[in-house]
């Protein structure tokens, strides 16, 4: 038996979330980002391959974030993304 580390379940792929303008990360709340953007669905960002290497907070509001494995998105919570993986904090 091997021993792995707990993985949420992902969200279906048309869950709602946040994105953040600064950073690009996404947030189930509006107050888990510090610039709302605007409103994506889960399919439109994890699963697609991003452009922009996985970047901290400017405004370091939502430190704590989880890169995606597969496609480099970053999240705040890691079940938005479907490999996720624990940034080190700044
Ligand atoms: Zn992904
Ligand atoms: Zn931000």
């Amino acid at each position: 038996m091997t021993e792995k580390a707990e993985r949420p379940i992902p969200l279906p792929r048309d869950t709602r979330a946040f994105v953040c303008a600064q950073c690009g990360a996404v947030s189930q709340r509006p107050d888990g980002i510090c610039q709302v953007q605007g409103r994506l669905i889960r399919g439109d960002w994890c699963g697609t391959n991003s452009i922009e290497p996985a970047r901290g907070c400017e405004n370091r509001i939502h430190n704590l974030r989880f890169k995606c494995e597969k496609c480099g998105r970053v999240a705040v919570e890691s079940e938005l993304l479907c490999e996720p993986e624990k940034m080190p904090e700044p």
